[in-house]
């Protein structure tokens, strides 16, 4: 029986709360196995213990990344926004100056639908932007490595599970045992 220590985190409904395996409280957080061959309920909070368990480097490095890109394109948005708001004004200044001097009527039709165009698209980005955060703060290390002493402790667990399993096997049907020593010279 070989069981990998590699473990995702996944969560359940709220209404499918068990109790966790190190202190009995319930909990929606799950640890499982790729394969799915064992799993345990657990607390969040026991995920951060390195005497627990351990992030997968990879992934941890990825996410810290990821955070960081994200928050150097807000720096970028920010920038890029009060460049466009800079652009406004001195456009409004500008139309200004002309409509003073009369300006024909297309023109300044065309310019309006302009700015309207690029206002929307300034929103759309700011909007996308604060939803990528949002989603962002929802995801931490999905992947752990159990402390060895855990990890030893679910190993036995399944082998005293098939160990029984075999004993009951073996009293529900006469015919697993070994067969007797037929006594032939
Ligand atoms: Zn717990």
């Amino acid at each position: 029986m070989a069981l990998t220590n590699i473990w995702h985190h996944r969560r359940v409904a709220e209404t499918q709360t068990r109790a966790c395996w190190i202190c009995y409280k319930p909990s929606s957080s799950v640890l499982i196995t790729p394969d799915s061959k064992d799993f345990f309920y657990i607390c969040p909070g026991h995920l951060k213990d390195r005497g627990f368990c351990t992030p997968d480097a990879d992934e941890a490095a990825a996410i810290e990344e990821k955070k960081k890109k994200e928050e150097l394109d807000k720096e970028i948005e920010k920038v890029k926004k009060e460049y466009e708001e800079r652009q406004r004004l001195k456009q409004e200044k500008r139309k200004k100056k002309e409509k003073e001097k009369g300006k024909d009527k297309q023109e300044k039709k065309d310019e309006e639908e302009e700015d309207k165009k690029d206002e929307k698209e300034k929103e759309d980005k700011i909007k996308s932007l604060s939803e990528k955060s949002e989603s962002q703060t929802e995801v931490g290390p999905r992947i752990y490595t159990l402390h060895k002493n855990f990890y030893q402790m679910r190993i036995k667990r399944i082998r005293d599970a098939e160990a029984a399993k075999r004993n009951r096997e073996r009293i529900s049907n006469p015919a697993t045992f070994p067969s007797v020593p037929s006594g032939d010279p």
